[in-house]
This record gives structure tokens, C-alpha cells and sequence, in this order.
């Protein structure tokens, strides 16, 4: 086990560039789109098979057994000092939006390559397993649904999304196999609990937190809870120029006042955000004061008792200005989703790994969504944030620099390098 132990300080010079190996390679892999010209990787799309390809046949490379799996993530395993040890999984996603960077999703699933050839390159074998796994399906495009891969990955998986169609009318199952999944098997994808060790995502921040703070990376704490709500505002549409403003039940005023009062809520309460996104206004002319409104709230937060008060007084501060103005308000709740909290320990020693090697972090939630929450419910999970430019993602415009893609790495290999598989601390 001493060789195991060896710091990163100590290897060899001329390996140092990890961080231009990767970023070489994320550029390489970007050309596995759709469309030529820009970026859009669709799950089960023919780049999507193209660019599983391309990955199996460089974990292959690295020594790793490489496999297409049924739901269609590529899993590659590289086994522990015996054979049959519970896995590591380090992953993140393949698939990416319409006209997307190249560094979401791709980069924490090159880095997990990166970091267990560099294990391979050095011939070290850890008392545990690593898994590097690729999921096909995180952004959603393509189907109603998203988090197919890691839904089967920790046995969550809803047969009924298989029924799915995406907007040429082809369903889940039907791509799947054209693909060279398997929907019959799909049930064989979930692990165990006692099989996986925890899971890591690295991935870039999607936010501007990092760079805010001049730090490199950043480790997460928790993956924000969401409640999404829709508002529709009733007031009396009626003329612009006779009514006059005391006799009015101005539906788009009204919403304006209400948008207000949300910002204000979400800007007194730390780690709250909340966005209206899309606003409506009816009957929608110049001349006419608006009779209707519809508008959309996102509520997030690390916390969910946080995120809960804010809903609640959301809706009592919404009211209150309804009532005031003569109009009536409907909120409707459309989604909820609990926060994801990272496991302490791995918080504890992915932070000791990047202190270890003089690198500043912050640690931060996350207000994205991630698989990582999908595998929260499988195993104790861990993820990674790299800094990115101007905090730009889902945008061709997304980059990070080699240095920071470099910083990641390291701490992955310095974090599994050390890692005590009973504790989930590193050894010393
Ligand atoms: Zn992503």
C-alpha cells in the first residue's frame, strides 16, 4: 500500500500536464454532435452512440473493462487490488443541450478517465474499485423526462418512461434499442448499495461563485431543493385611456409588484434564490390594461425548511398584494424536489485534497440540478465544481482554463489515492 500513498508531488515531470491532456480531449469529443457546426448530443442520438464509442474504446485503452450498459450509460470499470471490491463511481453525463459547451457533463466523466489512467499509467491498484460512468440522459432535450442513466443506476427507474415519445414520435424504448440498449433489462442496471462505495461528479460550476471568489474549484455541500409554482393574476382588462388608474384592476401591475416582492424575499435570506422566468400578460395590446396574468416561480435553496418558509411567505406576501389591488391570484404548485445534502465525510476529505495541494476552494451548494442527486439515494455522494468563464454554461461559450481542469484532476487522484474505503476520510 505505500505506493498507493505517494503524493502527486512526486510524480514524474514530464506527466505534470494532465490538465492540457484533458482539455485536448474534451475538444476532440466535441465533435460528436448531431448538427454539424454547433454542439447537440442528444441521449440515444446517433452522436450520443458515436461518442460512447469513442469513450469505450479509450477506457479500453486505459485497462478498463468498458461496457455499454442496457439504459445506454458507458460504464468502465478498474479494478481494486481484489477482484470484486465495491466501486468508486466517478461520473457525470454525456448528452448535452442545443448548441451546448463542451465541458458540461463531458468534463467530469474525461476527468474520472483521466485520473484512473493516471492510477493504470502508474500501475496502482486501490482497496477498492473505480467505475468511471458516463449517463446518457441528464439534460432532458429529447424526452419528456430526464435522469434515465442514474434513475436505473440506483434502481429508480420508471418503466413508464419507456412509453415516452420524443417530437418525432420515436419512444424511449424504440430509441433505446436502436441505439443497442435493452428495455428488458434495464432492471439489471441497478446497483446495490453495498456494491458502491459513493459516488463523485465532478462538473463545472454552471455559475459564477467560483470566479467570483478567485478559487479554482469549489466543493459542494448540497444539490438545492426546487419548488416551482405558476401564478395567474385576474384582474378587469378595459380601456388605456378612460379607465382611470384609482378605478383599476391592473393584472400585469399587479404581477409586477408581486415580482418584486419575491426578489425581495429571496435577496433577504442567504442561499434562497428565486426567478420568475416567464411572464404573460393578456389581452396584450397597447392600448388595453392587462385583465390577465400568468407567471412562473422558482424557489431553491440547500436547505428545504429554508425553501418551505420562503414558499409560504411567497404566497402570503403574494396575497396580501392581490387583495390590495382588487384582483385575484391562483398559485398552483408544478414541482418539488427535495434537497440533495453531500455526504460529510467526502465534503470533509475532497476539501482536505484540494487543501493538501495548496489549492483555494470554496465550499458552495449547488443550484442545478446533477445526477449526483439521482445517486444520492443509492450511496453517499460528492461533487467537484470547476471555475468557468463568466459562470456561462448550457452556451457554446462555456470554458474553463487547463490550469483549473488540471486542479480538478488532482484532487480526484489525491482524494482516491488516500481514500480509507471503511471511513470515507483520507488516510494520512
Ligand atoms: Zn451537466
Amino acid at each position: 500500500m505505500n505506493s498507493a500513498l505517494r503524493t502527486v508531488e512526486e510524480m514524474p515531470q514530464a506527466r505534470r500536464s494532465l490538465g492540457a491532456r484533458l482539455m485536448e480531449r474534451l475538444e476532440a469529443f466535441a465533435r460528436h454532435t448531431d448538427e454539424a457546426g454547433r454542439l447537440i448530443r442528444l441521449y440515444l442520438s446517433p452522436a450520443h452512440r458515436r461518442a460512447a464509442d469513442e469513450l469505450m474504446g479509450w477506457m479500453r485503452d486505459a485497462g478498463l473493462r468498458a461496457t455499454l450498459d442496457p439504459i445506454g450509460n458507458v460504464v468502465g470499470r478498474y479494478e481494486g487490488q481484489e477482484p470484486n471490491a465495491p466501486a468508486l463511481l466517478i461520473g457525470s453525463h454525456i448528452d448535452t443541450v442545443r448548441d451546448a459547451g463542451r465541458y458540461d457533463g463531458n468534463l467530469g466523466v474525461l476527468a474520472g478517465l483521466a485520473c484512473v489512467e493516471e492510477l493504470a499509467r502508474q500501475g496502482l491498484r486501490l482497496p477498492f474499485a473505480i467505475e468511471v460512468v458516463a449517463f446518457g440522459d441528464e439534460e432532458g432535450v429529447r424526452f419528456p423526462s430526464t435522469l434515465a442513466g442514474s434513475r436505473a443506476l440506483a434502481g429508480t427507474f420508471d418503466p413508464a418512461t419507456l412509453a415516452q415519445r420524443d417530437c418525432d414520435g420515436l419512444s424511449l424504448e424504440q430509441a433505446l434499442v436502436g441505439f443497442g440498449g435493452d428495455p428488458a433489462r434495464i432492471g439489471a442496471v441497478a446497483r446495490r448499495s453495498e456494491e458502491v462505495l459513493a459516488y463523485i461528479e465532478l462538473h463545472i460550476e454552471q455559475g459564477p461563485v467560483l470566479e467570483a471568489g478567485e478559487a479554482p474549484v469549489g466543493v459542494v455541500t448540497a444539490i438545492s431543493g426546487a419548488t416551482r409554482l405558476s401564478a395567474a393574476v385576474t384582474g378587469v382588462a378595459g380601456h388605456a385611456g378612460t379607465v382611470p388608474m384609482t378605478l383599476r384592476a391592473d393584472a400585469l401591475a399587479a404581477a409586477a409588484e408581486m415580482i418584486l416582492a419575491i426578489e425581495t424575499r429571496a435577496r433577504s435570506t442567504p442561499d434562497l434564490v428565486a426567478t420568475v422566468g416567464r411572464i404573460e400578460a393578456r389581452p396584450g395590446a397597447v392600448n388595453v390594461v392587462p385583465g390577465e396574468t400568468q407567471f412562473t416561480i422558482d424557489i431553491r435553496s440547500p436547505v428545504d425548511a429554508v425553501r418551505e418558509q420562503a414558499v409560504d411567505a411567497i404566497r402570503t406576501a403574494l396575497e396580501t398584494i392581490a387583495q390590495r389591488r382588487g384582483v385575484s391570484l391562483a398559485l398552483q404548485r408544478e414541482h418539488e424536489a427535495p434537497a440533495c445534502l453531500c455526504d460529510d465525510r467526502l465534503v470533509a476529505a475532497l476539501s482536505a485534497s484540494a487543501a493538501r495541494l495548496g489549492l483555494t476552494f470554496l465550499r458552495l451548494p449547488s443550484g442545478a440540478g446533477h445526477d449526483a442527486m439521482v445517486l444520492g439515494g443509492l450511496c453517499p455522494t460528492g461533487m467537484l465544481f470547476v471555475r468557468c468563464a463568466g459562470g456561462i454554461s448550457h452556451n457554446p461559450a462555456e470554458a474553463i482554463t487547463a490550469e483549473d481542469a488540471e486542479a480538478a484532476v488532482r484532487i480526484l487522484l489525491d482524494f482516491v489515492m488516500h481514500l480509507d474505503p471503511r471511513t470515507l476520510s483520507l488516510k494520512s
